[in-house]
């Protein structure tokens, strides 16, 4: 068990049926709220891709916070990736499908220079749907995939396939 890990039992919140009966929840905003928990997720989450990466990017809205955390630590920039119509400038843009009905995320495409490495980071990977598409606007954008980092990967949903071939890590399996 890693620092990380053993905060991560301590304070995740499990919720059942929330946003909609039959989910269960998996609430970290515990974990965000206490200093030792956070730096310690924060610290696992960019370990296995020092190095390999030159931007951070977080998608809206709980993946904002880690992302802009592990890049301070890093010492890099960090890039947003948001619901539609919420970016000012140009952007590339993804349409996917959840659970229940669908959804849009985009990116600002003149953000970065092409080819710059970029570690997408979020919360859960539930049905992977979310970071399928966010890899698709990195695409978009000419930029390169260097990972994908989460915190909680929820295995019965087998989201992992839609990473494709991208480094992936979590900091736990449930
Ligand atoms: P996905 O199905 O992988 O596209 O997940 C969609 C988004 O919903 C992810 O960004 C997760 O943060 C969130 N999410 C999905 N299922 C859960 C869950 N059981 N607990 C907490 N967050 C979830």
């Amino acid at each position: 068990m890693t620092a990380a890990t053993d905060a991560l039992d301590r304070l995740t919140a499990v919720v059942p049926d929330f946003p909609t009966p039959g989910i269960l929840f998996r609430d970290l905003t515990p974990v965000f709220a206490d200093a030792a928990a956070l730096r310690a997720v924060i610290d696992e989450l960019i370990a296995p891709f020092a190095g390999s990466f030159d931007v951070i990017a977080g998608v809206e809205a709980r993946g904002f916070v880690l992302a802009a955390a592990a890049a301070v630590l890093a010492d890099t920039g960090v890039v947003m990736i948001r619901k539609a119509g919420k970016l000012p400038r140009p952007t590339v843009s993804r349409h996917y499908s959840l659970e229940y009905g669908t959804a849009t995320l985009e990116l600002h495409s003149d953000e970065l220079p092409p080819g710059a490495r970029v570690l997408l980071v979020d919360d859960v990977l539930a049905t992977g749907g979310t970071l399928e598409a966010s890899l698709g606007l990195l695409d978009d954008a000419g930029l390169v995939a260097a990972g994908v980092s989460v915190v909680l990967e929820l295995t019965e949903l087998n989201g992992r396939p839609r990473i494709g071939g991208v480094p992936f890590a979590t900091l736990q399996q449930v």
